[in-house]
Parts: C-alpha cells; sequence; structure tokens
C-alpha cells in the first residue's frame, strides 16, 4: 500500500509519518525535509526553492516532483509501501504522483488526512523548535526541551524553522486552504480517502492512524 499524509501545516504529519515508517516499515519521504536539506546543501532545487519556502508559498511542481521521482526510483525495488508525507499539494501533482507510480507498476496511493481546527495549528507551529542534529521536536509552549534551545534527547541545538513565523504561517495556511484542499476532494471522489482527528498526544493519534490504515484494502 502507498500512502499520502496530508493535513495542514502543524497537523503532525511528520510526527506520525516517523512513527508510521518506524513501526510499520513505510519508506518516507518528505517533501519538505528534502526541500529544507536542498536549501542547506545549496544545490539548484534549493536555491529555487529558498525564498518561496520563506514567504510560505509552495514551489513549482516541476522542482518537487523531480525530488519525489529520484526518491522514488531509488527506492521501488526495495519497498512496497511508500509514504509521502507533503506531496501531493497541488491536482497537478495529483497526475503526475499517478503517471509516476504507474510507470513503475506501482499501486495507486490513498490519502490520510489529519484534521486539526485552524485555531489550534498557530500556537502548535508558532511554538515548534526543532533540534538541528536529531530533528527531535520540542513545543515552547506545551512540550518544551529542559533547557531552553538545547535538545533533551543530543544535546544539540533547537531551532525554529524559517517558515514557521507567524506571518509565513499564515500564508501557509491560506495556501493550504486554497491549494491543497481540492486535493483532498479528488481523492474523495475516488473513494481513497480516509480523515482521522489530529488533536490528542502523538500515542493517540497514532493509534487513529494506524486503525485508519489498517482497515485500507493493500
Ligand atoms: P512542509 O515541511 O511539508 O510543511 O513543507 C515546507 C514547505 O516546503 C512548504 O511550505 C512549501 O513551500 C514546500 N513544499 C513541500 N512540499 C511541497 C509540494 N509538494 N509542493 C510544493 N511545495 C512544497
Amino acid at each position: 500500500m502507498n500512502l499520502v499524509l496530508f493535513g495542514p501545516p502543524g497537523s503532525g504529519k511528520g510526527t506520525q509519518s516517523l512513527l508510521l515508517a518506524e513501526r510499520r516499515g513505510f519508506m518516507h519521504l518528505s517533501t519538505g525535509e528534502a526541500l529544507r536539506a536542498a536549501v542547506k546543501a545549496r544545490t539548484r532545487a534549493g536555491i529555487e526553492a529558498q525564498a518561496i519556502m520563506e514567504r510560505g508559498e509552495l514551489v513549482p511542481d516541476d522542482v518537487v516532483t523531480r525530488i519525489l521521482a529520484d526518491f522514488v526510483g531509488e527506492y521501488r525495488r526495495k519497498t512496497q509501501r511508500f509514504l509521502f508525507d507533503g506531496y501531493p499539494r497541488t491536482v497537478p501533482q495529483v497526475f503526475l504522483l499517478d503517471k509516476l507510480l504507474a510507470d513503475y507498476k506501482l499501486a495507486s496511493p490513498y490519502l490520510l488526512c489529519i484534521d486539526v481546527p485552524e485555531e489550534t495549528l498557530l500556537p502548535r507551529l508558532t511554538g515548534r523548535r526543532i533540534c538541528v542534529k536529531c530533528k527531535a521536536m520540542y513545543n515552547i509552549h506545551f512540550s518544551p526541551s529542559k533547557v531552553e534551545g538545547v535538545c533533551d534527547v543530543c544535546g544539540g541545538h533547537t531551532q525554529q524553522r524559517n517558515d514557521d513565523r507567524e506571518e509565513t504561517i499564515r500564508e501557509r495556511l491560506r495556501v493550504y486552504r486554497e491549494q491543497c484542499l481540492p486535493v483532498m476532494e479528488e481523492y474523495r471522489q475516488r473513494g481513497r480517502l480516509q480523515t482521522v482527528s489530529g488533536v490528542g498526544t502523538m500515542e493517540e493519534v497514532f493509534t487513529r492512524v494506524d486503525t485508519a490504515i489498517t482497515a485500507v484494502p493493500d
């Protein structure tokens, strides 16, 4: 089964994807993570994406699809369970993903949406801090590290993402409503959409996610 994890910024897609990869053996790609790595490495894609991401807008379909195609091409023989976190985010990307999977004779994906009310998202995003070294996540409002700015797990430095500032977050939420919600509608019409509530602890949400994907036929 191939899965798309979907939801607004701050819905916990990243956390749930890591749990699914770890506990259910999915081969996980976060296009946002891959883009941030490209920005850091100053690759061509990274240079093109940086300013766009800092504004909270979407990177052009061809740039992000190249990253996805490289990933699927590399791992297609090693897994039957891809998990795409953050792709597709536009309707054209839905069809680009269909084509890519069909070209490799891989199964069409299901879309699992993690639903969180918008008023809950802002403090989740503005408070988010990530360890630069081990990627452990904290929230200064709900789950701070023991020492401010220092990771409990590895002692690394924790940092706010460039696009987790309030102005950018509002733009990311607007983009989600306008460009991403039609993606969900497309999968709904195909009968390949499941929605779970993303309110609660990480483990509570994981139980819902896990139950939902178990119910999906392979
Ligand atoms: P994320 O980590 O999923 O919140 O993504 C961070 C940023 O990366 C987004 O705000 C976009 O600028 C960019 N991005 C990630 N995935 C995509 C995608 N599928 N299409 C376009 N832009 C993307």
